[in-house]
């Protein structure tokens, strides 16, 4: 069974073919037969088109915003020129999209009706950067393929199981009647993580209490329990919990009023400030980006220096709040770009879980580990570095959700 699987950021796009045999009931041989991605920020106006397949890298620059036409040059590789690994679009028996948010309503995957599409399309105004291009996706493969068998498989699914007392947040109750509550998003990477976990130490998921650490450009963690997301960090959007990238993560929202208020600033601008221009962008004055700011700490810039230490005051703040909601936990995983790749980030996170019962094993840290337990023998907490891969998530769940239909 081929598997294409849509990926759509708000800047970006990352698509994979997936080959899942048939009759594979472990789900555990899953080939990759050709990926690309397309990138709007390395260059203003410019869309950087990366497709990998056949052992070929193709890679070309176009000049252009209109994201539609670039993924249908990116998808088009699949089918003519050196990356070609299809004889036709019918060879494709099913496309996964991750959909960003999903509400109240979708807490698993589901195949995508006018429904569906319709509710995908409402939700548009509480994910605004990513529902649309989502919906954009699925419009495009409708065109591209004569009978699409469509799954979104949504972000915020995973925590649909938390508490009420987890999701409500202290506001007015009719509020929360309109929805105004926690989601949570990451959703498919936390759940993949957990099962991930569970697999490498050998033991029932059910039995683990863990907390993953989801850093990369957006950052989020899930306290899970029971194999269900319990408690996350992230709120009705992606901009609630940890200091990120270019977001702030918590504040007061009083600095809202007083924006609003003394300084007379639009929502719009507002919006960009917290989403776009804050962060470790906004401390540093100078990346968002964490190689940039451990190499300035390097050179003793004292803002990169600050916007670290802020990162992990507030990293360790929230993991302390995860704890508090798991009431003590066994398993803590780092992963996506910064938790898989910034050993000091790690090291100086951990070194202040010790009263948790967290050590590590600083050479392993320090080792490049790649799906590994890097906690010490003595730690009663085990440190798991886990290469996160939402994509493959996605096409194990369209499997899973093709054999049901049967
Ligand atoms: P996204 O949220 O866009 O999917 P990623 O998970 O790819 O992001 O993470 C991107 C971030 O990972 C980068 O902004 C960078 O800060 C961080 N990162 C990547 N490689 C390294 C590294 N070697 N050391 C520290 N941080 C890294």
């Amino acid at each position: 069974m081929k598997i294409l699987v849509l990926n759509a950021g708000s800047s970006s796009q990352k698509s994979c073919l997936y080959y899942i045999p048939d009759d594979d009931r472990s789900k555990t041989v899953i080939t990759q037969l050709w990926s690309g991605s397309i990138d709007w920020t390395k260059q203003q106006g410019m869309a950087t088109i990366e497709v990998e397949s056949n052992g070929v890298v193709l890679e070309e620059t176009k000049k252009t915003d209109d994201r539609l036409a670039v993924m249908e040059r990116l998808l088009n590789t699949m089918c003519e020129g050196d990356n070609a690994i299809l004889e036709s679009w019918e060879e494709i028996d099913f496309v996964g999209h991750r959909i960003v948010h999903g509400g109240s309503r979708y807490q698993k995957p589901t195949w995508i009706t006018e429904e569906v599409k319709s509710a995908i399309a409402q939700l548009a105004s509480l994910a605004p950067n990513h529902n649309p291009a989502n919906l954009q996706g699925i419009k495009l493969m409708e065109e591209l393929l004569p009978n699409p068998s469509q799954v979104a498989v949504f972000d915020t699914a995973f925590h649909s199981q938390m508490p009420t007392e987890a999701t409500i947040y202290p506001l007015p109750y009719h509020w929360y009647e309109q929805g105004i509550r926690r989601y949570g998003f990451h959703g498919i990477s936390h759940q993949y993580c957990a099962q991930q976990t569970a697999k490498l130490l050998k033991q029932p998921l059910d039995k683990l209490r863990l907390i993953t650490c989801h850093l990369g450009n957006g950052a989020s963690l899930a306290a899970i329990k029971n194999s269900y997301s319990i408690d996350t960090t992230m709120g009705f959007t992606p901009l609630e919990g940890l200091m990120m990238g270019t977001r702030c993560g918590s504040i007061d929202p009083g600095i809202l009023i007083y924006l609003l208020r003394e300084q007379e600033l639009t929502a719009d601008q507002i919006d960009e400030m917290l989403n776009k221009e804050s962060g470790l962008k906004g401390i540093s004055g100078m990346a968002s980006d964490m190689r940039t700011i451990t190499e300035a700490m390097q050179e003793n810039k004292e803002r990169a220096q600050l916007a670290f230490d802020a990162y992990i005051h507030y990293l360790c703040r929230q993991i302390g709040a995860m704890a508090a909601s798991l009431e003590g936990f066994d398993v803590l995983v780092f992963t996506a770009g910064v938790g898989e790749n910034s050993a000091i980030v790690r090291q100086e996170t951990c070194q202040r879980l010790q009263y948790l019962g967290v050590h590590l094993d600083i050479e392993k840290n320090r080792d490049s580990p790649n799906n590994e337990d890097i906690a010490a023998d003595q730690s009663q907490v085990r440190v798991l570095v886990l290469h996160t891969d939402e994509d493959c998530a996605i096409a194990q769940a369209v499997w899973q959700l093709a054999q049901v239909k049967g």
